[in-house]
């Protein structure tokens, strides 16, 4: 039998936030579609994608929801937190006041969200590394301090996009499963 007809063992809500044009909605689009677009918000309004996998054998449904712009207006609720058992905390590294704001981010969501809420710090549009305003010394640092995951990705590139989300759902795994 194929993929289909398995059962789902698991059902695990992850979070994306950050701020507007950091690249969420095409870091989404490449994992669950493996799509990308230059002119993004063609998704607006979306509340989630889903993507199966399986790990360690068992069936994880990943829901992987997105703001859908909301965060531009500081408009996210905790609704939008509530069950949420991991969450990618984005910024461009591009753009420094992004990467300046993960504090405040981190904050709504520590507020927000579960005690033991799984959290990786994204670095999005790696690809354009010329323009590079965030060092990976001060990402990781800030990683560090504050026990979070840190990757760098490119969602137009496709990297780092798989292995960002295998590794937060698969410490997901770990800690509920
Ligand atoms: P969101 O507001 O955080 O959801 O950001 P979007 O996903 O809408 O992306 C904002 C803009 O950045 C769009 O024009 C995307 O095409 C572009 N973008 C997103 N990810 C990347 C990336 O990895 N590299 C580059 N060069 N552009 C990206």
């Amino acid at each position: 039998y194929g993929d289909y007809n398995r059962k789902i063992d698991y059902v695990f809500k992850v979070v994306l936030i950050g701020d507007s044009a950091v690249g969420k909605t095409q870091l989404l689009a490449r994992f669950s579609r493996n799509e990308f677009s230059m002119d993004s918000k063609a998704t607006i309004g979306v509340e989630f994608q889903t993507k199966t996998l399986i790990i360690d054998n068992k069936t994880i449904k990943a829901q992987i929801w997105d703001t859908a712009g909301q965060e531009r207006y500081r408009a996210v609720t905790s609704a939008y937190y509530r069950g949420a058992v991991g969450a990618i905390l984005v910024y461009d590294m591009t753009k420094r006041q992004s990467f300046d704001h993960m504090v405040r981010w981190l904050e709504e969501l520590r507020g927000h969200a579960d005690q033991n809420i799984v959290i990786m710090l994204i670095g999005n549009k790696c690809d354009l590394g010329s323009l590079r305003a965030v060092p990976m010394e001060d990402a990781e640092e800030f990683a560090q301090r504050e026990n979070l995951f840190f990757m760098e990705t490119s969602a137009l590139e496709s990297t780092n996009v798989e292995t960002c989300f295998l590794t937060i759902l698969t410490e997901i795994y770990r800690i509920h499963a």
